[in-house]
Protein backbone atom coordinates (compact mmCIF):
# COMPACT_ATOMS: atom_id res chain seq x y z
CA UNK A 1 0.00 0.00 0.00
CA UNK A 2 1.38 3.25 -0.76
CA UNK A 3 2.25 5.52 2.10
CA UNK A 4 -0.72 8.44 2.11
CA UNK A 5 0.29 11.80 2.97
CA UNK A 6 -1.52 14.03 5.32
CA UNK A 7 -3.36 15.89 1.88
CA UNK A 8 -5.14 12.05 1.20
CA UNK A 9 -6.08 11.97 4.96
CA UNK A 10 -9.78 11.69 5.52
CA UNK A 11 -10.41 14.21 8.28
CA UNK A 12 -10.56 13.03 12.16
CA UNK A 13 -14.57 12.85 11.78
CA UNK A 14 -15.05 10.93 8.48
CA UNK A 15 -11.68 8.71 10.09
CA UNK A 16 -14.00 7.73 12.95
CA UNK A 17 -16.90 7.48 11.14
CA UNK A 18 -15.03 4.70 8.13
CA UNK A 19 -14.01 2.78 11.71
CA UNK A 20 -17.78 2.53 13.23
CA UNK A 21 -18.43 0.73 9.73
CA UNK A 22 -15.79 -1.40 10.13
CA UNK A 23 -16.81 -2.20 13.90
CA UNK A 24 -13.22 -0.44 15.07
CA UNK A 25 -12.92 1.47 18.05
CA UNK A 26 -10.40 4.05 18.16
CA UNK A 27 -8.86 5.04 21.43
CA UNK A 28 -6.77 7.90 21.69
CA UNK A 29 -4.20 8.77 25.23
CA UNK A 30 -4.55 11.89 26.16
CA UNK A 31 -0.43 12.74 24.69
CA UNK A 32 -1.54 11.77 21.55
CA UNK A 33 -1.53 14.78 19.15
CA UNK A 34 -4.55 16.94 18.19
CA UNK A 35 -5.54 14.72 15.25
CA UNK A 36 -5.91 11.87 16.45
CA UNK A 37 -7.60 12.69 19.78
CA UNK A 38 -10.08 14.13 17.67
CA UNK A 39 -10.75 11.01 15.80
CA UNK A 40 -11.09 8.74 18.61
CA UNK A 41 -14.39 7.45 19.67
CA UNK A 42 -12.64 8.21 23.62
CA UNK A 43 -10.09 10.00 24.84
CA UNK A 44 -8.42 9.44 28.39
CA UNK A 45 -6.02 7.76 30.56
CA UNK A 46 -4.68 4.37 29.66
CA UNK A 47 -7.13 3.03 32.39
CA UNK A 48 -10.02 4.74 31.11
CA UNK A 49 -9.46 3.79 28.19
CA UNK A 50 -8.98 -0.02 28.73
CA UNK A 51 -12.28 0.10 30.81
CA UNK A 52 -14.08 1.82 27.94
CA UNK A 53 -12.93 -0.92 25.29
CA UNK A 54 -13.94 -3.94 27.71
CA UNK A 55 -17.20 -2.19 28.32
CA UNK A 56 -17.83 -1.71 25.24
CA UNK A 57 -17.21 -5.21 24.11
CA UNK A 58 -15.68 -4.04 20.66
CA UNK A 59 -14.79 -6.64 18.52
CA UNK A 60 -11.55 -4.29 17.33
CA UNK A 61 -9.36 -1.34 19.03
CA UNK A 62 -7.55 1.10 17.66
CA UNK A 63 -5.24 2.11 20.22
CA UNK A 64 -3.25 5.32 19.65
CA UNK A 65 -0.89 5.44 22.77
CA UNK A 66 1.91 3.43 23.58
CA UNK A 67 2.75 -0.49 23.52
CA UNK A 68 2.05 -1.12 27.72
CA UNK A 69 -1.37 0.83 26.90
CA UNK A 70 -2.60 -1.64 23.90
CA UNK A 71 -1.63 -4.76 26.01
CA UNK A 72 -3.58 -3.42 29.14
CA UNK A 73 -6.74 -3.07 26.17
CA UNK A 74 -5.77 -7.10 25.16
CA UNK A 75 -5.87 -7.74 28.63
CA UNK A 76 -9.47 -6.45 29.37
CA UNK A 77 -10.90 -7.13 25.97
CA UNK A 78 -8.82 -10.78 25.15
CA UNK A 79 -11.34 -11.37 22.30
CA UNK A 80 -10.72 -7.98 20.65
CA UNK A 81 -7.97 -7.79 17.98
CA UNK A 82 -5.82 -4.78 19.62
CA UNK A 83 -4.67 -2.58 16.43
CA UNK A 84 -1.44 -0.11 17.11
CA UNK A 85 -0.39 2.70 14.66
CA UNK A 86 3.22 1.96 15.21
CA UNK A 87 4.19 -0.85 17.13
CA UNK A 88 7.45 0.31 18.09
CA UNK A 89 6.24 2.78 20.38
CA UNK A 90 7.12 1.99 23.56
CA UNK A 91 7.91 4.01 26.83
CA UNK A 92 10.89 4.74 29.08
CA UNK A 93 9.13 3.93 32.44
CA UNK A 94 7.35 0.60 31.17
CA UNK A 95 11.08 -0.61 29.55
CA UNK A 96 12.92 0.62 33.20
CA UNK A 97 11.35 -2.82 34.87
CA UNK A 98 12.21 -5.79 32.93
CA UNK A 99 9.72 -8.54 34.34
CA UNK A 100 12.73 -11.45 34.62
CA UNK A 101 14.80 -8.53 36.64
CA UNK A 102 11.64 -8.06 38.85
CA UNK A 103 10.87 -11.73 39.88
CA UNK A 104 14.82 -11.93 40.78
CA UNK A 105 14.47 -9.21 42.99
CA UNK A 106 11.19 -10.21 44.48
CA UNK A 107 12.60 -13.32 45.40
CA UNK A 108 15.72 -11.29 46.93
CA UNK A 109 13.34 -9.18 49.27
CA UNK A 110 11.57 -12.16 50.31
CA UNK A 111 14.81 -13.80 51.68
CA UNK A 112 15.66 -10.73 52.93
CA UNK A 113 12.59 -9.51 55.00
CA UNK A 114 10.89 -13.19 55.77
CA UNK A 115 7.87 -12.41 54.17
CA UNK A 116 6.99 -12.38 49.97
CA UNK A 117 6.55 -8.22 50.22
CA UNK A 118 3.32 -7.13 48.15
CA UNK A 119 3.97 -5.62 44.59
CA UNK A 120 2.06 -2.48 43.72
CA UNK A 121 2.96 -1.79 39.94
CA UNK A 122 1.83 1.41 38.25
CA UNK A 123 -0.68 0.51 35.30
CA UNK A 124 2.97 2.44 33.00
CA UNK A 125 4.53 -1.43 32.75
CA UNK A 126 4.24 -4.37 30.37
CA UNK A 127 1.62 -7.46 30.93
CA UNK A 128 4.62 -9.44 32.31
CA UNK A 129 5.49 -7.84 35.00
CA UNK A 130 1.40 -6.93 35.57
CA UNK A 131 1.15 -10.93 35.76
CA UNK A 132 3.98 -10.56 38.54
CA UNK A 133 2.14 -7.76 40.67
CA UNK A 134 -0.49 -8.26 43.38
CA UNK A 135 -2.16 -4.98 42.64
CA UNK A 136 -2.01 -2.32 40.03
CA UNK A 137 -2.86 1.20 40.69
CA UNK A 138 -3.01 4.53 38.52
CA UNK A 139 -2.19 7.90 39.34
CA UNK A 140 -5.11 8.73 40.47
CA UNK A 141 -6.11 5.77 42.61
CA UNK A 142 -2.54 5.10 44.08
CA UNK A 143 -3.09 6.53 47.12
CA UNK A 144 -6.58 4.25 47.44
CA UNK A 145 -4.53 1.29 46.06
CA UNK A 146 -1.35 1.40 49.02
CA UNK A 147 -3.86 2.56 51.74
CA UNK A 148 -5.70 -0.57 51.26
CA UNK A 149 -2.73 -2.75 52.19
CA UNK A 150 -2.32 -3.83 55.94
CA UNK A 151 0.41 -1.22 57.38
CA UNK A 152 3.14 -3.97 58.46
CA UNK A 153 2.86 -5.34 55.12
CA UNK A 154 6.18 -4.64 53.40
CA UNK A 155 5.48 -2.79 49.59
CA UNK A 156 7.37 -3.41 46.56
CA UNK A 157 6.87 -0.32 44.19
CA UNK A 158 7.52 -0.23 40.48
CA UNK A 159 8.32 1.03 38.39
CA UNK A 160 8.20 4.81 38.90
CA UNK A 161 10.39 5.84 41.46
CA UNK A 162 9.34 9.43 40.95
CA UNK A 163 5.34 8.47 41.97
CA UNK A 164 6.96 5.95 44.43
CA UNK A 165 8.43 8.36 46.25
CA UNK A 166 5.33 10.65 46.20
CA UNK A 167 3.09 8.07 47.66
CA UNK A 168 5.60 7.58 50.58
CA UNK A 169 5.05 11.41 51.44
CA UNK A 170 1.48 11.53 51.45
CA UNK A 171 1.09 7.87 53.08
CA UNK A 172 3.84 7.88 55.69
CA UNK A 173 5.08 4.08 54.11
CA UNK A 174 7.92 3.04 53.26
CA UNK A 175 7.77 1.23 50.35
CA UNK A 176 10.89 -0.13 48.51
CA UNK A 177 10.82 1.72 44.92
CA UNK A 178 12.14 0.56 41.82
CA UNK A 179 14.02 3.22 40.24
CA UNK A 180 12.51 3.98 36.53
CA UNK A 181 11.72 6.70 35.96
CA UNK A 182 9.33 8.55 32.92
CA UNK A 183 12.01 10.83 29.87
CA UNK A 184 9.19 13.07 30.19
CA UNK A 185 8.33 13.63 33.61
CA UNK A 186 12.08 13.62 34.78
CA UNK A 187 12.95 16.08 32.91
CA UNK A 188 11.49 19.84 33.78
CA UNK A 189 13.48 22.34 34.13
CA UNK A 190 13.09 24.14 37.78
CA UNK A 191 14.56 27.40 36.82
CA UNK A 192 12.12 27.86 34.02
CA UNK A 193 9.27 26.65 36.03
CA UNK A 194 10.16 29.39 38.32
CA UNK A 195 10.72 31.96 36.34
CA UNK A 196 7.40 31.27 34.37
CA UNK A 197 5.68 31.44 37.76
CA UNK A 198 6.92 34.93 38.66
CA UNK A 199 6.05 35.78 35.28
CA UNK A 200 2.32 34.91 35.38
CA UNK A 201 1.53 36.08 39.04
CA UNK A 202 -1.67 34.16 40.36
CA UNK A 203 -1.41 31.43 38.18
CA UNK A 204 -1.76 28.06 39.47
CA UNK A 205 1.36 24.72 38.94
CA UNK A 206 0.18 21.35 38.13
CA UNK A 207 2.09 18.57 38.39
CA UNK A 208 2.08 14.54 37.84
CA UNK A 209 3.56 12.49 40.32
CA UNK A 210 5.80 11.28 37.52
CA UNK A 211 7.57 14.41 38.13
CA UNK A 212 10.51 14.63 40.67
CA UNK A 213 10.37 16.20 44.15
CA UNK A 214 11.57 19.19 43.17
CA UNK A 215 9.36 19.93 40.97
CA UNK A 216 6.25 18.80 42.81
CA UNK A 217 7.28 20.51 45.88
CA UNK A 218 6.92 24.11 43.67
CA UNK A 219 3.71 22.86 42.12
CA UNK A 220 0.28 24.08 43.94
CA UNK A 221 -1.07 20.76 42.87
CA UNK A 222 0.00 16.77 42.40
CA UNK A 223 -2.67 15.25 40.23
CA UNK A 224 -2.60 12.47 37.40
CA UNK A 225 -4.57 13.41 34.33
CA UNK A 226 -7.85 12.78 34.96
CA UNK A 227 -7.33 15.12 38.79
CA UNK A 228 -6.01 17.59 36.65
CA UNK A 229 -9.03 17.73 34.15
CA UNK A 230 -11.38 17.43 36.87
CA UNK A 231 -9.62 20.49 38.12
CA UNK A 232 -9.41 23.14 34.97
CA UNK A 233 -13.11 22.03 34.24
CA UNK A 234 -13.98 23.23 37.68
CA UNK A 235 -11.79 26.37 36.76
CA UNK A 236 -13.23 30.19 35.49
CA UNK A 237 -10.56 32.14 34.08
CA UNK A 238 -7.50 31.01 35.67
CA UNK A 239 -4.08 30.69 34.64
CA UNK A 240 -2.45 26.94 34.58
CA UNK A 241 1.22 26.15 34.62
CA UNK A 242 0.78 22.84 33.27
CA UNK A 243 4.28 19.70 33.96
CA UNK A 244 3.33 17.02 32.35
CA UNK A 245 3.53 15.56 29.05
CA UNK A 246 2.69 18.55 25.91
CA UNK A 247 -0.03 17.31 24.40
CA UNK A 248 -2.31 17.43 27.33
CA UNK A 249 -3.07 20.85 26.65
CA UNK A 250 -4.88 19.76 23.79
CA UNK A 251 -7.08 18.29 25.97
CA UNK A 252 -8.16 20.98 28.37
CA UNK A 253 -7.73 23.32 25.40
CA UNK A 254 -11.13 21.66 23.94
CA UNK A 255 -12.60 21.03 27.18
CA UNK A 256 -12.30 23.99 29.22
CA UNK A 257 -11.09 26.55 26.97
CA UNK A 258 -12.54 29.16 29.85
CA UNK A 259 -9.28 29.02 31.46
CA UNK A 260 -4.70 29.95 29.91
CA UNK A 261 -2.62 27.12 30.06
CA UNK A 262 1.37 27.43 29.59
CA UNK A 263 3.61 24.38 29.39
CA UNK A 264 6.34 23.79 31.31
CA UNK A 265 9.39 23.51 29.28
CA UNK A 266 11.37 20.60 29.43
CA UNK A 267 14.90 21.27 31.05
CA UNK A 268 17.15 20.53 27.53
CA UNK A 269 14.47 22.03 24.90
CA UNK A 270 11.28 23.99 24.86
CA UNK A 271 9.52 20.38 24.28
CA UNK A 272 8.12 18.14 26.74
CA UNK A 273 6.49 15.87 24.16
CA UNK A 274 6.81 11.93 24.45
CA UNK A 275 8.73 11.01 21.77
CA UNK A 276 7.36 7.56 21.99
CA UNK A 277 3.67 9.07 21.80
CA UNK A 278 4.82 10.53 18.63
CA UNK A 279 5.91 8.00 16.72
CA UNK A 280 1.43 7.44 16.15
CA UNK A 281 1.02 9.72 13.66
CA UNK A 282 -2.67 10.24 11.45
CA UNK A 283 -1.10 8.35 8.57
CA UNK A 284 -0.09 5.41 10.56
CA UNK A 285 -3.53 5.40 12.60
CA UNK A 286 -5.27 5.49 8.84
CA UNK A 287 -2.88 2.80 7.52
CA UNK A 288 -3.83 0.72 10.51
CA UNK A 289 -7.27 1.22 10.33
CA UNK A 290 -7.45 -0.02 6.79
CA UNK A 291 -4.91 -2.93 6.98
CA UNK A 292 -5.80 -3.77 10.83
CA UNK A 293 -2.22 -4.03 11.42
CA UNK A 294 -0.09 -3.90 13.17
CA UNK A 295 -1.44 -5.58 16.16
CA UNK A 296 -0.41 -6.08 19.86
CA UNK A 297 -0.87 -9.41 21.52
CA UNK A 298 -0.25 -10.75 24.68
CA UNK A 299 1.19 -14.57 25.63
CA UNK A 300 -1.44 -16.23 27.22
CA UNK A 301 0.35 -16.96 30.73
CA UNK A 302 0.21 -13.45 31.68
CA UNK A 303 -3.42 -12.30 30.63
CA UNK A 304 -4.89 -14.38 33.45
CA UNK A 305 -2.63 -13.23 36.57
CA UNK A 306 -2.70 -9.50 34.85
CA UNK A 307 -6.40 -9.05 34.88
CA UNK A 308 -6.76 -10.69 38.57
CA UNK A 309 -4.23 -7.90 39.35
CA UNK A 310 -6.30 -5.48 37.51
CA UNK A 311 -9.20 -6.20 39.01
CA UNK A 312 -8.05 -6.13 42.55
CA UNK A 313 -7.46 -2.83 41.74
CA UNK A 314 -10.97 -2.31 40.35
CA UNK A 315 -12.30 -3.43 43.42
CA UNK A 316 -10.31 -1.14 45.95
CA UNK A 317 -10.95 1.79 43.73
S1 LIG B 1 5.12 10.11 28.76
FE1 LIG B 1 6.60 8.88 29.95
S2 LIG B 1 5.37 7.29 30.93
FE2 LIG B 1 4.12 8.16 29.25
S3 LIG B 1 4.58 6.83 27.47
FE3 LIG B 1 6.03 8.57 27.37
S4 LIG B 1 7.88 7.78 28.42
FE4 LIG B 1 6.18 6.43 29.01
Amino acid sequence: MDKPSLLDLPAPAEMRDWATEQGILILAHSYQEGFLQDAAHFVGDSLELARKAAAEQAEAICFCGVHFMAETAKILSPQAEVIVPDLEAGCSLADSCRAEDLRQYQKFLTGKLGRRPTTVAYVNCSAAVKALADVICTSGNAGKVVDSIEPEQPILFVPDMHLGAWLNEVSGREMILWNGTCMVHELFSVETLQALQAEHEGSVTMAHPECPKNIRDLSDHVLGTAGMLRLVKASEGKTFIVATEGNMIYRFQKEAPQNTYIPAPGASCACNLCPHMQRNTPEKLWEALQSRQPQVDVPAEFIEPARQALERMLAIS
